[in-house]
């Protein structure tokens, strides 16, 4: 007997990541509103804003939602140092 190491496929990772990272680059958005324009739950979005932080820097700050208006903790990607 093996065995086998099932992983569920819900949905690519990869392009999640990528669609998010679009999203808020430059452009500081809540959590709420990130996970409402890419159709994710808030847990998600948690984690695969946790998936981009390993790649890219991501800001977490407390400032004024480009998408909602509202001042809270918002993030966004900067672009790397070159
Ligand atoms: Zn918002």
């Amino acid at each position: 007997m093996t065995m086998v190491q099932e992983t569920p496929k819900e949905g690519s990772v990869p392009d999640r990541a990528a669609l998010i990272t679009a999203l808020i680059l430059d452009r500081p958005m809540c959590l709420p509103c990130i996970a409402e324009k890419v159709l994710v739950s808030l847990q998600r979005a948690e984690s695969t804003l946790e998936t981009i932080a390993t790649a890219l820097v991501l800001r977490r700050e407390t400032g004024r939602c480009v998408a909602c208006g509202a001042t809270t903790v918002v993030h966004s990607v900067g672009r790397p140092p070159a």
